[in-house]
């Protein structure tokens, strides 16, 4: 993908783009930001600008379609190489045999390329052994070479690495963005575009494979358990736990309750409209926000974020969701009497 298609990070590229054009490259790149925003993605067209074929000399950019760029994108290209954890595994680690590999292709000359360019894609998954190898190479790399180190989390890997690599933070791209590239790419409504952008919070790449449809399913149930009739009703309350927690689908639901959450809080305190995730509700969300306590609200909010954290670690998900609808269901119903205990 050429440089312009990139959704967001104009002055991340227009400074790798000015680093090409002057022939003034770091042996080492290290691109981190957020998950799913678009870092891959850009590491894949610099790769692409540099090693394009179509013989331009004011070159900044990949063409996307000669030989060397569609070999780049998938993989192929004799002189490009991509190193990344076996997501797979329980703890996906980067081992030092899959460095040690690259190094020995990495000390030759590029067979067709301009260069010989190594991505290594969640890069703090690589092990002690591992990063000790690839920092013998990045202290004395080979002059055709370039690594690409990516992460979302640049503090968990070694000060000595991140030291010899060209550090570029990667900003979340604007909602708005992440909105115009759902309807260009996805052909979508605008009020379905506006809807993915928010959930993904400008996590593009998450914004553009998530299936509509359960996206919608999930408001829908959402917007039911939280009706009058489900929240009047302990019963209902308890089996929706019930079926959530057993569905594996705990976490999903208190994510959806928490951005139901936040839009209460910002009718109540009078905040822009234009961050309320479920726009087309307003008049119920007003009702609600209106007999709702803010204090309670941020209370359970809280409590959410905070059993959201844990939520690999609890032991019981199911009890966390109880407590957390019956709290809610206090702090916005407040003329309902109190279950007897
Ligand atoms: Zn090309």
């Amino acid at each position: 993908m050429p440089f312009g298609s990139i959704v967001g990070h104009h002055s991340t590229i227009a400074s790798l783009q000015t680093a090409v054009s002057r022939q003034r490259l770091a042996h080492a790149y290290l691109f981190h930001g957020d998950n799913s925003i678009g870092k891959r993605t850009t590491a894949v067209s610099f790769a692409q600008a540099l090693n394009c074929d179509s013989a331009e000399p004011t070159r900044i950019d990949g063409c996307g379609v000669c030989r060397s760029c569609q070999q780049i994108e998938a993989r192929t290209h004799p002189d490009y190489f991509v190193i990344e954890p076996d997501r797979e595994l329980a703890t996906p680690q980067i081992k030092i045999e899959q460095v040690r590999e690259i190094e020995q292709q990495i000390v030759y000359r590029p067979l067709i390329g301009e260069r010989k360019i190594c991505l290594i894609d969640d890069a703090d998954r690589l092990t002690i052994s591992a990063a000790n190898a690839l920092l013998k190479t990045l202290e004395e790399p080979p002059d055709h070479s370039l690594f690409l180190l990516i992460t979302s989390r640049p503090a968990s890997l070694p000060v000595t690495i991140r030291s010899r690599c060209q550090s570029l933070r990667f900003a979340t791209p604007a909602r708005t963005d992440v909105e115009a590239a759902l309807i260009l790419k996805r052909e979508m409504p605008p009020s379905d575009a506006r809807l993915l952008a928010m959930i993904s919070e400008g996590r593009l790449g998450e914004a553009l494979s998530t299936d509509l449809k359960q996206v919608r399913a999930e408001q829908q149930e959402l917007l039911e358990l939280m009706s009058p009739d489900s929240l009047r009703s302990i019963t209902t309350l308890l089996a929706a736990a019930e079926s959530v927690a057993k569905a594996d689908r705990a976490t999903e639901l208190l994510s959806w309750l928490a951005r139901w959450i936040r839009d209460l809080v910002i009718i109540q305190v009078g905040g822009d409209r234009d961050q309320l995730l479920h726009l087309d509700h307003v008049p119920v969300l007003e009702r609600y926000a209106r007999q709702a306590q803010t204090d309670a609200l941020l209370s359970v909010l809280s409590d959410i974020d905070h059993t959201l954290r844990q939520a690999t670690r609890h032991l019981n998900l199911q009890m966390a969701l109880e407590n957390i609808l019956f709290r809610l269901r206090d702090a916005i119903m407040t003329s309902v009497p109190q279950p007897v205990s």
